[in-house]
């Protein structure tokens, strides 16, 4: 606005130049100077006024003065245009008198530009100017300007009607700009507000991954312990009763288990750090194994379980089983758990034009005779926490989270989960999984169930790392029962030490090691990275498995990449253990360790 009102004094000075040296042959040039120099004059006023005006607080009595005061010197700039009409029109040729009237005409008319958004500056400036044109017409008609004074008028009326729609449209104008700019900063707020929620979220969300990931080690370390006890106890003489409730307190200990483990795999497919495996395996066998595994739930309830494999289903694909074997024994315990008289069908078949290239879809039905599911909760019992009724907690127990769970794995086997169900009337659901039919990789030992062949080692020694003295206790225990000779160490870095001391007092390297991850002084996985360091091939070569708590996704890549051979979690599984000690014991007379770790 201001540079706006300093051009237009700008402009109007150079027209006032112009006019001078075009009148300057026609009128007394004393006359002409004079009026150039007021003209001038007039021009410094403005700028001296408009800096006032730009330096005043806007809306205060300052500021009214000093745009009045602008006002005034637009309106002597008027009068001053309108000064040559007067002055010389009436000495000049005819043709020349024309080209005088043309600048207080033109400059009236450039001044809607200049003024026109703010009415009184411009009246202020056209009136002065163009009133002595309207007077010598209205008084000089003998110069032959007769019946011009009408359009002369409306020529008035008409510019100030035209500065009005101007100074509307400016100021439409203006307010879009302005409601642009407001919309702009809104919405640069409002992504800003995005960005820190986002932020927010992957802040909280990074919290709740190293918020389970240390409740799931510091759970499963004594659990651990209450597991490994009560199987040594189990091993040990025990009447009837005390078989009871050691028998009892490792079933309740599984159950605590399996509850940690939902949430921990619900939380591992919340934020996608699932992934399937793809290893060859025969699908009947792997249902044929729930089955068998949750026969003498149906028994003690007194209900059937009967199993159903059609002859077209292959007897091997290549996919995840023990994924499968997971939603298998979600929906097939449930059947039961939510069955009271009749029974539980289960049935395999393919899905009709399931082959699709190198790819199968085998469907998985289980039905049962149970007490149903309301219409109106047939959707949500898929949702997390969820369960078709209030009551189920208290009379079946549960979580909710197992069919959240499987429906989002059948999703990750490109299939899907449904249910058909009405309450009395049993439930249905059908799980629809794709399977790939080239093989591609070999088969893996612990999900096809393969025979632990040993369980004794002749004597073999092994090294034990681990801080819990509890868990120290269990695992010594464990490995000595399957003739074992145990150290124990109680950190990484006394586990270093062993290694390379054992081959110069003994001349002979541990068979293997079982390493803890986490330990005070140094853990498992910098010990390991030191082992592999030594300078002895026997050391550094030798198998070495995790034992550990940490059991989220992840875990167990990074101990492969550290150099450990194998990974086992807690609480430890004994014939998972005798599995992986086989394994690494047969491994290492024939091959690397560490090709085995790749
Ligand atoms: P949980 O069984 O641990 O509560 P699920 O996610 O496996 O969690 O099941 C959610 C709910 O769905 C159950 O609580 C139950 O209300 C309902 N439900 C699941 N399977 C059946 C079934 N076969 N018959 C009746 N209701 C079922």
């Amino acid at each position: 606005m201001i540079f706006g009102a300093y051009k237009t004094v700008a402009i109007s000075s150079s027209a006032m130049v112009l006019a001078a040296w075009l009148l300057f042959h026609h009128v007394d040039a004393v006359a002409l100077c004079v009026w150039l120099c007021g003209g001038l004059i007039i021009a410094v006023l403005r700028i001296v006024a408009i800096y006032l005006a730009s330096r005043a607080v806007a809306d205060t009595p300052k500021f009214t003065f000093h745009c009045k005061l602008y006002a005034g010197t637009i309106l002597l700039a008027g009068a001053h245009w309108g000064a040559i009409t007067l002055l010389w029109h009436s000495d000049m040729a005819t043709g020349a008198q024309i080209q005088l009237l043309l600048f207080p005409v033109s400059l009236a008319a450039g001044s809607i530009a200049s003024y026109g958004v703010w009415t009184p500056a411009f009246f202020a400036f056209m009136v002065p100017c163009l009133l002595p044109v309207l007077g010598l017409f209205l008084f000089a008609s003998a110069d032959g300007y007769s019946g011009t004074v009408a359009p002369a008028l409306l020529y008035m009326v008409g510019l100030g009607v035209l500065a009005k729609q101007y100074q509307r449209s400016l100021i439409e104008t203006l307010t879009l700009q302005i409601e642009n700019k407001n919309l702009v900063n809104d919405l640069s707020d409002q992504n800003a507000e995005l960005e820190a929620a986002i932020q927010q979220a992957q802040c909280a969300s990074k919290a709740k991954g190293e918020f389970l990931a240390t409740m799931s080690h510091e759970i499963r370390t004594p659990m651990n312990g209450v597991l490994g006890m009560t199987e040594l106890m189990l091993d040990t003489d025990l009447n009837t009763t005390q078989k009871h409730y050691a028998k009892t307190i490792k079933k309740s200990a599984k159950t605590l288990l399996s509850i940690i483990n939902e949430v921990l795999d619900f939380s591992k497919i919340e934020s996608g750090k699932i992934e399937l495996e793809s290893i060859e395996f025969d699908p009947k066998a792997t249902v044929t194994q729930v089955v068998s595994l949750l026969q003498s739930n149906a028994m003690n309830k007194n209900l059937k379980l009967n199993v159903t494999l059609e002859g077209d289903v292959p007897g091997l694909v290549i996919g995840d089983p023990l994924r499968l074997q997971q939603v298998l024994i979600n929906l097939i315990g449930n059947a039961i758990k939510f069955t009271h008289e009749g029974g539980v069908d289960v049935l395999v078949s393919t899905c009709d034009g399931s082959s699709e290239g190198q790819h199968i879809t085998l469907r998985f039905k289980v039905q049962d005779t149970g007490i149903g599911i309301p219409a109106d909760k047939l959707d949500k019992i898929f949702d997390e926490f969820s369960q078709a009724d209030g009551s189920t907690t208290r009379s079946y127990g549960g979580t909710g989270l197992g069919l959240a769970i499987a429906r989002r794995l059948a999703e990750l086997m490109n299939g899907r989960l449904t249910v058909d169900s009405s309450p009395g009337n049993g439930s249905c659901f059908t799980l629809d999984a794709q399977f790939s039919t080239e093989a591609t990789r070999t088969i893996d030992h612990k999900a096809t169930g393969e025979k632990t062949a040993e369980t004794h080692f002749n004597g073999e020694h092994v090294l034990l790392a681990e801080d819990c003295m509890i868990n120290q206790e269990v695992a010594a225990t464990m490995l000595e029962a399957l003739d074992l000779q145990v150290t124990t160490v109680s950190n990484g870095s006394e586990a270093v030490q062993a290694m390379a001391s054992c081959i110069e007092t003994d001349g002979q390297p541990f068979a293997l090691v079982l390493m803890d991850c986490h330990m005070p002084v140094m853990d498992g996985y910098d010990a390991t990275r030191e082992i592999r360091q030594l300078s002895d091939k026997r050391a550094s070569e030798v198998p070495i498995i995790a034992v550990t708590a940490n059991a989220m996704s992840g875990d167990r890549d990074r101990c492969l990449e550290v150099g450990m051979s194998d990974y086992i979690s807690k609480p430890i599984d004994k014939p998972e253990l005798i599995q992986a000690i086989s394994t690494a014991l047969n491994r290492f007379d024939s091959d690397s360790a560490m090709q085995r770790a790749a």
